[in-house]
């Protein structure tokens, strides 16, 4: 039996209840507390952390209906955050989950037609990230006290249009951490430019810069690698670290929607507690559904993790055939945020099928970096069944669109239509009588255009608030803060350098 499970039988009998330490995907053994691993991010050998035994959720399930998005949070994040305190952990979510968000629920589950969606854009940015995000920061400052280290964080950001503007808004003000982003200067939408360059915090700072989003990237990793510029820095109180998917400290909050969008369809009588429920998410990067998978090892009655892909179908690929081959053209689709052709996080679900073997897993990841490329064996495909790939193609994401706007009234964006397209190609693929949620990851708002291409109301206008004006005509649903704000507001960052001038745009910023 692995390491992995004969800790959670232990646990099942309540012998005692561990510490869960972090430790390396690639074979460093040293095992972190969960604030040393978030504040640390990545491991030093490249490899990712993953918890060393999960959790078994011990509520009811039957209590869960009667508890709200912070009560469900915290119980959550209390099984796998096991060096804070409660009063750390309560104080974190308590500073996140607020008013920032525009629904009370925080993650409101809506049925439209036959089709239950959990929308997860109800923060700041109006995109999913926001759920993670808005936690980070305390998470990060609380482990940076926990750890007795008084420096200020930097966080270094370089992004393609989404995860910027939600990483901005998570750590602005907040006492102790600067943030700093780079965006692609021409690269991203008018929409994700201004709601960027208008941030009003004023620990934070937005670079364009003269290059791709590639060219951004390895320049913040090149800063992020530069032991002389660090040791500087360190000279006056300043540490980096990074706000990107792979940290725990993004990951673990992620954990809590599962388990309260499974309280919520308990509590709406469409499944009875202890049903299996299945979960249909839009993938890119792999940190979503990987909470997903991780609710299911702690004990949430999960049946199929389904994967939905865009065109960019790497995934839908790889568990049809356990070959993970990025060798492909990548395809600009009108889902963005999952045109990726590396989703970093499969890294922690790999280790998993290696059997928590970290030098197998190394050598996958090595052949991934050296040829594009790896291939499981079978007896690591096993692994897998907890999971079904498929997804969805640009005609079908607007077809459904259309079809859930004309059926229902109800608008989803880009990224939720291709998860609600594969949710209908699963059910009518497989014999299985488990309810499906899809999770919405943004608001069809941050997509007016597509979303109106889609239902027929797109007829070249240039002006984007026209647009958004329209939908808010066509869905009846409030026009959201994040645009709002952002009509009339001021350029407070006008900062453009070239690639070469990233480091000493940050040195001479601090
Ligand atoms: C980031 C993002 C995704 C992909 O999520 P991953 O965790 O990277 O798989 C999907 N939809 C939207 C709107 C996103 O911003």
């Amino acid at each position: 039996m692995p390491k992995l499970l004969r800790r959670q039988k232990q646990k099942n009998k309540r012998e005692w209840k561990m510490d869960i330490l972090y430790r390396s995907t690639r074979g460093d053994k040293k095992g972190y507390t969960a604030s040393e691993a978030i504040i640390k991010g990545l491991c030093d050998d490249g490899g990712l952390f993953v918890p060393d035994s999960f959790p078994v959720f011990d509520f009811d399930l039957n209590e869960l209906p009667s508890l709200d998005y912070k009560k469900t949070a915290f119980m959550v994040m209390k099984e796998f955050l096991t060096d804070y305190t409660d009063e750390e952990l309560l104080n974190c979510i308590n500073r996140a989950y607020d008013e920032k968000f525009d629904d009370k629920e925080i993650a409101p589950l809506v049925k439209k037609g036959d089709q239950y969606f959990l929308e997860l854009f109800h923060g700041k940015t109006i995109a999913f990230k926001d759920m993670a995000l808005s936690i980070l920061p305390h998470l990060l400052t609380t482990a940076m006290k926990k750890n007795n280290d008084n420096r200020e964080v930097v966080i270094l950001t370089a992004t393609s249009g989404d995860t910027g503007k939600a990483a901005l808004a998570g750590f602005a003000d907040v006492p102790g951490t600067r943030i700093i982003v780079f965006y692609p200067k021409g690269g991203v939408s008018r929409i994700q430019e201004l709601q960027m360059v208008t941030e009003k915090g004023k620990n934070t700072k937005v670079i364009g810069v003269w290059g791709n989003f590639d060219d951004c990237q390895s320049g913040v990793k090149a800063i992020f690698n530069d032991a002389a510029l660090k040791e500087e820095l360190a000279g006056k109180g300043f540490e980096f670290s990074s706000a990107n998917s792979i940290n725990i400290g993004r990951l673990i909050p992620q954990v809590a929607y599962y388990v309260f969008a499974y309280g919520r369809m308990v509590k709406n009588g469409e499944i009875k507690a202890g049903d299996k429920l299945n979960f249909v998410v839009p993938t890119g990067n792999f940190g979503n559904i990987l909470a997903a998978y991780y609710a299911k090892r702690a004990g949430l009655p999960i049946g199929k993790l389904i994967c939905a892909s865009n065109e960019n179908k790497v995934l839908f690929d790889f568990f049809k055939s356990g070959v993970y081959d990025k060798n492909r053209e990548f395809i600009l689709t009108s889902s963005p945020s999952m045109d990726i052709l590396i989703s970093s996080n499969l890294e922690r679900l790999i280790y998993f099928t290696c059997g928590c073997d970290a030098k197998k897993n190394a050598e996958l990841m090595n052949s991934l970096a050296t040829t594009g490329k790896y291939e499981l064996k079978d007896d690591m495909k096993e692994e897998l069944k907890d999971f079904y790939g498929e997804y969805a193609n640009e005609d079908e994401v607007f077809a459904t669109i259309k079809a859930v706007y004309e059926d229902t009234g109800y608008v989803i964006d880009t990224h939720t239509a291709v998860a609600a397209t594969v949710e209908k190609k699963y059910r009518a693929a497989v014999k299985d009588d488990n309810k499906c949620v899809i999770i919405s990851t943004a608001s069809p708002y941050k997509f007016t255009r597509n979303v109106l291409k889609a239902i027929g109301r797109e007829d070249g206008e240039p002006d984007d608030f026209k647009l958004v004006d329209r939908l808010c005509e066509l869905s009846g649903v409030r026009v959201p803060n994040a645009v709002e704000e952002i009509r009339n507001a001021k350029i407070l960052h006008d900062t453009v350098c070239k690639v070469n001038e990233m480091k000493e745009t940050v040195r001479s910023s601090l």
